[in-house]
């Protein structure tokens, strides 16, 4: 592996090497054309969270929510400020607890809003709770 980063197409799925230096010149998928990494939370369902934890070697944040919770409604555009401040060095995604039950489980989500930041496949930290965008940011940098 060259010293790019593989970037998963949240559209197709496909790995897209990228070079360190074009991550920020909006990336398109090499196999479907749409844009990889851009500065906005992807939504993923369990097996999109799966190949993006797996597959893609930038660090991948998690916003755990769910569609009828408050605090998580007050959290989203802390979490979208936040991805435009860090983007394109990490990957920001959404993920609903109803809509992935059984990996909310499996992980252990217990609370929501939960963000989990994971690198190379493995969970970095978690926390649970609203959290302002300086607060999210904060916390990534000091948890990578
Ligand atoms: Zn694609």
């Amino acid at each position: 592996m060259g010293n790019g980063e593989n970037v998963v197409c949240p559209g197709c799925q496909s790995i897209n090497n990228v070079p360190g230096e074009k991550l920020g010149d909006a990336p398109k998928c090499g196999n479907c054309g749409e844009p990889i990494l851009d500065a906005k939370p992807v939504e993923l369902d369990e097996g999109g969270f799966e190949r993006h934890k797996t597959k893609e070697t930038l660090p991948f944040l998690v916003d755990f929510y769910a569609p009828w919770c408050g605090h998580c409604r007050q959290m989203s555009p802390n979490f979208d400020k936040a991805a435009e401040t860090m983007a394109p060095d990490i990957r920001f995604a959404k993920v609903s607890t109803e809509a992935a039950q059984a990996l909310a489980g499996k992980l252990g989500i217990k609370s929501i809003p939960t963000l989990v930041l994971f690198k190379g496949g493995k969970e970095l930290a978690r926390n649970s709770g609203v959290m302002d965008p300086d607060a999210i940011v904060k916390w990534v940098k000091g948890n990578l």
